[in-house]
């Protein structure tokens, strides 16, 4: 059960502390409050755990404090969509919103290289009007002996730089706990100029010592992987595993799954998953057209497969695209044959552009069709 309490209510409100004596003494339950900083307020949500069938709604709803109560079902308590449940599907972070009704690009570098390359993506952004990036510091390698990224040493000149081309959050993987210290470091060593969303990858999706750490922190939202060789339901468990711990700001990213039966592609691509992720959760939803497609090939329309796999994702209401540029892919040192080229950022944002449009036409269509009924 969740009691949504009123909105903006401090805790040292008379309220807030006759709920919480009144919970303190419900024998066999246990709570946890949540709080969800929104754009205009601060929502605090207590999730009450255990034997909570003998609880009777109307009795929960009316004690000090409490605006509604939700009963929710088994699956994805926090996270998840329940009967009569009309918490938003929102939050935001350092000036920008996500929710399951906008759309965010993220694109950079997959593995920072050098401060040049690093300037020349976030330039190219702010150019086009984005305040959104994509930079690897940390990367998870199949292959010992590959460039594992350069780690803790390149962030202060990553976190300048974004300030000083606007850039206001940019996705940075961690595949270990110790790496959310370094960036937080970094960016008071500079002066906070930008954000930064942590991103659990598809290696590390179960990696529940890791979820439980980026759960327990709030200062920065999560972007978590879908896992390549696990079900749906067991990825969006391990997003439940962050909000249960305190961070309930996850975004969820499809990213293809690993079987040669979506050959010639590097993953078989799971964009049809967009629509299924919105209903189940409330998360926002992104998709990784870079990884899962894995290269630059065209079909004979002219058009590269990764942004048909793009297209196919925002046209079923994908709201963030994590997508690899690089100045000059074949210098790459991590992913340069599925990267597009600055010079195609203005042909992939206009592509996205239609495809948004797209959908938003077959919003409006199937709306118009149910209040026609
Ligand atoms: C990445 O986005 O850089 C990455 C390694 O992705 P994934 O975890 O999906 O393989
Ligand atoms: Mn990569």
């Amino acid at each position: 059960m969740i009691l949504i309490l009123e909105p903006n209510i401090a805790t040292d409100h008379p309220d807030y502390q006759r709920l919480m004596t009144y919970l303190d003494e419900l024998e066999g339950i246990e709570h946890r409050v949540h709080r969800v900083h929104g754009a205009e307020q601060v929502l605090s949500e207590v999730y009450l755990i255990g034997n909570t069938a003998a609880l009777q709604e109307d009795e929960m709803g009316s004690l000090p404090a409490v605006e509604r109560v939700i009963r929710i079902s088994d699956a994805y308590r926090i996270l998840g969509r329940h009967r009569d449940d009309e918490r938003e599907a929102a939050f935001t972070y350092n000036g920008v919103e996500f929710s399951q009704d906008n759309l965010h690009v993220f694109a950079g570098l997959c593995a920072v290289d050098n401060p040049q390359n690093v300037e020349r993506m976030f330039q190219v952004l702010q150019q086009h009007g984005q305040t959104c990036a994509r930079m690897g510091a940390y990367k998870p390698r199949t292959n010992p002996y590959s460039f594992q990224g350069h780690g803790a040493g390149c962030l202060p000149y990553v976190f300048e730089l974004a300030g000083k081309y606007g850039i206001r959050v940019i996705a940075m993987e961690i595949t270990h706990d110790r790496h959310i210290e370094e960036i937080e470091r970094a960016l008071e060593s500079v002066g906070n100029p930008t954000g930064v969303m942590l991103q659990i990858g598809t290696r590390n999706t179960q990696n529940f010592e890791l979820l439980k750490f980026a759960g327990r922190q709030t200062r920065f939202p999560v972007l978590l992987k879908r896992g390549f060789g696990i079900t749906l339901e067991e990825s969006l468990n391990a997003a439940e595993y962050l909000a249960t711990e305190g961070n309930s700001q996850v975004i969820f990213c499809l990213r293809g799954m690993k079987t040669n039966m979506g050959d010639p592609h590097r993953n078989f691509v799971d964009f049809a998953h967009v629509p299924v992720v919105k209903r189940l959760t409330r998360m926002p939803v992104c998709i990784d057209p870079s990884h899962s497609v894995g290269s630059r090939a065209a079909s004979p329309d002219r058009i590269m497969d990764m942004m048909h796999a793009t297209a196919q994702g925002v046209i079923s209401g994908a709201n963030m695209i994590l997508v690899d540029f690089h100045p000059d892919p074949k210098r790459a040192l991590v992913d340069g044959p599925q990267a597009l080229t600055p010079d195609e950022m203005h042909l992939f944002l206009e592509d996205v552009a239609i495809a948004r449009d797209a959908y938003e036409r077959r919003r409006e269509l199937a709306a118009r069709h149910l209040t026609a009924d």
